[in-house]
This record gives C-alpha cells, sequence and structure tokens, in this order.
C-alpha cells in the first residue's frame, strides 16, 4: 500500500515536471509557450492579418508539429523576455537572440541555429565610415540588445534607446540620432523601407550567434530543442526557412565573411 502510495507520489511529480517544462513525450499536446519580441524582422514580425510570422516563428511551428506541440507566442518586450524564461512564464526565448556571457549567467542557450552581425545604419552622405566615427556621436539602439551593450562601450557616445529597432530607424530618418547600432538582417529590412535616405556600412562591428533560451536546467527542453535544431539544419527545413525570408538578402548575407563556429 505504502510502496504504491510513493510510486502514485513519485509519477504525479514527474507529470507535473514534464508538464511545466513544457517536455512531455513527443505526441502529446502539451503547449510550447515561446517569448519573443515580433518587432524584429524577418526573425519575428506581426503580420498584417495580426498573425506572427518570421523566421524564428516557423522554426518553432515546425519543432511543435514535429513534437505534438501546440506553439504559444507570447509578444512581449526585448528585455523581458529572459525574465519570463527563468520565472517559468514562458518554455522559451526565441527572438534572434544573441548568445552572451550575461545572458548565460541567467539562461541556458541551445545550439546556434543563426550566425548574424551588429552593423552601422547611417543617413546616405553622413561622415560616419566605421566604428571610430561614432564616437561622441547620437547612436540609437534597441534597448538590452547587443547592439545597446555594444554602443555603449563607445566613448562619449550620447545613447538614445527605444522600445523597437524601428523607433530607431525612424529616429535616423529625422535627423534626432547619427547611426543606429542594429542586427544584419532586421537592419536590410528596415532600410529597404527607407532605401532613398538610409544605407548599412559595409563593414560589420561583430560576429554573433543566434540561439533559443531555456530555463536553467531545463534539460530536457534543451535536448529537445537541439535535436529538431540539428534535425532541421540537417534535412535543409532551416535553409528553405531562411530562403523564404531572407529573399534577395540572401545574396548579401552569402557574401559577408563566414562566421566563427559557435562558442
Ligand atoms: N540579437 C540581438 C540581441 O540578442 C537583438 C535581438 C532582438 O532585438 N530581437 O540582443
Amino acid at each position: 500500500m505504502k510502496i504504491w502510495k510513493s510510486f502514485a507520489i513519485l509519477l504525479c511529480s514527474l507529470m507535473s515536471l514534464a508538464f511545466f517544462s513544457g517536455c512531455g513525450k513527443n505526441g502529446d499536446t502539451t503547449k510550447l509557450v515561446m517569448a519573443t519580441n515580433a518587432e524584429f524582422p524577418p526573425f519575428e514580425f506581426k503580420a498584417e492579418d495580426g498573425s506572427f510570422q518570421g523566421i524564428d516563428i516557423e522554426i518553432m511551428k515546425h519543432i511543435c508539429e514535429r513534437t505534438g506541440r501546440e506553439l504559444v507566442v507570447e509578444d512581449i518586450a526585448f528585455d523581458s523576455i529572459i525574465p519570463s524564461v527563468t520565472s517559468g512564464k514562458a518554455h522559451c526565448g526565441v527572438a534572434g537572440m544573441t548568445i552572451t556571457e550575461d545572458r548565460l549567467r541567467n539562461v541556458d542557450f541551445t545550439t546556434p541555429y543563426y550566425e548574424a552581425f551588429q552593423v552601422i545604419v547611417v543617413p546616405k552622405g553622413s561622415a560616419i565610415q566605421g566604428a571610430d566615427d561614432l564616437k561622441g556621436k547620437r547612436i540609437g539602439v534597441q534597448t538590452g540588445t547587443t547592439g545597446d551593450t555594444l554602443a555603449s562601450d563607445i566613448e562619449g557616445a550620447d545613447m538614445n534607446r527605444f522600445g523597437k529597432g524601428a523607433e530607431a530607424i525612424l529616429a535616423l530618418t529625422q535627423n534626432k540620432v547619427d547611426a543606429v547600432v542594429i542586427d544584419n538582417e532586421p537592419a536590410k529590412a528596415f532600410v529597404a523601407k527607407n532605401s532613398d535616405k538610409l544605407v548599412i556600412l559595409e563593414e560589420p562591428l561583430t560576429k554573433e550567434s543566434y540561439a533559443m533560451a531555456v530555463r536553467k536546467g531545463n534539460d530536457e527542453l534543451l535536448s529537445l530543442l537541439n535535436t529538431q535544431i540539428e534535425l532541421m539544419m540537417a534535412d535543409g527545413t532551416m535553409a528553405a526557412i531562411r530562403a523564404k525570408y531572407e529573399g534577395t538578402a540572401e545574396e548579401e548575407t552569402a557574401a559577408t565573411p563566414s562566421a566563427p563556429a559557435a562558442e
């Protein structure tokens, strides 16, 4: 009797653990809650019909389809994503998020699935030609991003932080900032809409790796995501998703120097 009771308690604990970590066995209908900031095209954005779209959204849809889960997208401020993962509100953060030492103190990251760059966007004809020219300038960034960290280290930088990358770009078109530091693919998407006014400087500032963030110690979900990422890389799904969203930008990405292996 006693042994059955202990067994039942153990079973219940294991089931609730699987439920709360969002990693029940394949084939169940557990939800997978993904925290993101849908202001980062082509990785995540809101389409005209109000649906969430982009590279990250499609990757997660595939993972959910393949593992029998229902995808729930939580669209929140970029700097709230890690707190949402650590508190367990979301199972994972998927937001074109760069692996950094600082973030690794709070969350675990999956295998990287994308190599990116920070770039400098300036008005056409600007005297700013590279990183050295940013000293003492008004720099626009999205709050809490690697672009923010990077630009904040520039000597005398007058930091202008915005909730959305698009707002930083708007400020640039209005001459309220001198340059914007942002990830390469969103830069292309935003500049394409202002191609008469803005350009992206050729020299990238950094190379970075995007990965998904999960709560520290949620090894079951981490390994599920890693397995799926590796499968999608091996079977061409990842490349197909990228090609669909990067469109003509693909050529430019291929021309950039090859990214380093993930750390
Ligand atoms: N890659 C950048 C970072 O991780 C920006 C991500 C974003 O704005 N969604 O900080």
